[in-house]
């Protein structure tokens, strides 16, 4: 039946025949096409300026998981390696609870009070699991989360640690071509992601608390021995006492470490991040620490190895994922794990025919 209302010009309205259902889905609404992507010129030029949403959209890039994505993200990074390295990258670690997020927020403001910019990034490996980050969340850090020049990231998502690791080195490239002078690198210090923080800063700082007096045993040596200064956490009302006693006893542990490859004598300091007592000493030490290694060459010399380092990680990295991303691969993998497991091949063999099984394949292409 015709119905004057289903003439053109009243676009939206329509008629339905008698007592017929209405479409459940809105017939005028067009498929929202997807937003092209920029150029890398045009991405790096909004960068450069210091265009915080160029920025994230540029972060977003290198977080993707998509091939075309990361392409762009890749040219992106390279037209911004010659105007990076101009920063102070600080590592800062601590188990949860320890305060990392008040002393963020304290620090990070401390630090901005003489200019400059922020960029606080995370890695969080465990947010792939559990499907939400511990870290970097904006909301831990009330008061940087709202100043104009400081930059907080949570953690990339998805991914390996070494993966989600090499986003971060990528980020911290992109955010010193946007002038972020200071980068600070979070982790949650339960001893897994240390070492690769540790392989893309210039300064480790490990937060402690001072607790039952055996903390001392609750500490990841190897941690311990990365961390260029331990800074006691939570010295105020009547917790003074017991942080100097665990500043004693961490200044006499770290005496017998060996020392350390800068030449730098970690130090240990109390402060509270929540009263903002200690603060200016601890960004002393911090300051003391940058002039030494620049004075002696390990400042460039460090960034140096690491920058080879993360080449041979990207690689490693690459590689695993050609080889378990391969199906074929993964069918005979299967396989192989039940014969292992079923004691009819010895592991060693196993992973050998597994391995010529890849470089036949990859030969034959
Ligand atoms: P994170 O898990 O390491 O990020 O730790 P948070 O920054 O979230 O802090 C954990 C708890 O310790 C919070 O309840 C903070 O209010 C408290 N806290 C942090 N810094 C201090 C401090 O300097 N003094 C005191 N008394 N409490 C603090």
């Amino acid at each position: 039946m015709e119905h004057i209302e289903n003439d053109e010009q009243f676009a939206g309205l329509t008629v339905n025949e008698g007592v017929a259902q209405p479409p459940i889905v809105n017939p005028y609404m067009t498929r929202r096409r997807r937003r092209p992507l920029p150029t890398s010129g045009e991405m790096v030029e909004g960068i450069l300026k210091g265009d915080v949403t160029t920025l994230s959209r540029a972060v977003t890039l290198v977080e993707s998981l998509s091939p075309e994505h990361q392409v762009l993200a890749q040219e992106i990074i390279e037209k911004c390696l010659p105007h990076s390295g101009n920063s102070r990258r600080i590592g800062i670690t601590g188990v949860p609870g320890a305060g990392k997020s008040t002393s963020i927020d304290t620090f990070g403001l401390h630090v901005l009070k003489d200019g400059g910019k922020l960029a606080v990034l995370a890695i969080d490996p465990s947010s792939e699991r559990t499907k939400g980050s511990i870290l970097g969340d904006k909301t831990r850090m009330e008061k940087l989360s709202i100043h104009p020049n400081a930059f907080i990231r949570p953690s990339p998502s998805a991914g390996s640690l070494g993966g989600v690791a090499r986003k971060t080195r990528e980020t911290i490239v992109l955010c010193e071509a946007a002038g972020y002078n200071n980068i600070f690198v979070e982790t949650v210090g339960v001893g897994q992601s240390e070492t690769a923080v540790h392989s893309m800063v210039d300064f480790f700082l490990l937060i402690q608390l001072a607790g039952t007096g055996d903390e001392l045993q609750g500490i990841k040596r190897g941690i311990m021995e990365m961390a260029d200064g331990i800074v006691i956490n939570k010295a105020d009302g009547d917790n003074i006492d017991r942080a100097r006693l665990a500043q004693a006893q961490f200044r006499s542990a770290l005496h017998l470490f060996p020392p350390t490859l800068s030449g730098w004598m970690p130090e240990v300091l109390c402060y509270s991040g929540y009263y903002e007592i200690g603060i200016p000493e601890v960004w002393e030490m911090i300051d003391r620490y940058f002039a030494f290694i620049k004075e002696n060459g390990y400042f460039e010399r460090k960034r140096q190895e690491q920058a080879r380092y993360w080449m041979y990680e990207t690689i490693n990295e690459q590689l695993r994922n050609h080889f378990y991303n391969n199906e074929d691969v993964d069918a005979l993998l299967a396989d192989k794990e039940r014969r292992v497991l079923g004691n009819q091949q010895s592991s060693f063999t196993a992973a050998r025919d597994v391995l010529d099984f890849y470089f036949k394949k990859l030969s034959e292409k």
